[in-house]
């Protein structure tokens, strides 16, 4: 005998994938913290946000507000939300 068994080589196996991935995530969000982001690298929270708006099939392009003038001061401001130069 060997003095260890199959399981725990699997599970020691996973556990150096875990910690090995856990830090090239971990040195990834450091990276796009420092704004030293790859072309087209995403973080956890961009790819979920990406896959939501993929899924509901909505595309960037629509999520973007229209806009209109303000009749008072000129500024764009989202159509139907009132101009905060109303309340001064
Ligand atoms: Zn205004």
């Amino acid at each position: 005998m060997l003095g260890f068994s199959l399981q725990k080589i699997i599970v020691l196996g996973l556990l150096i994938a875990a910690v090995w991935y856990g830090f090239k995530y971990i040195g990834r969000l450091q990276r796009v913290d420092r704004g030293e982001r790859k072309k087209g690298e995403r973080t956890m929270g961009e790819r979920v946000r990406k896959a939501a708006r993929e899924r509901s099939g909505v595309t960037d392009a629509e999520i973007i507000e229209d806009t209109e003038k303000c009749p008072r001061c000129g500024t764009f401001i989202p159509v139907g939300s009132e101009c905060s130069c109303k309340r001064r």
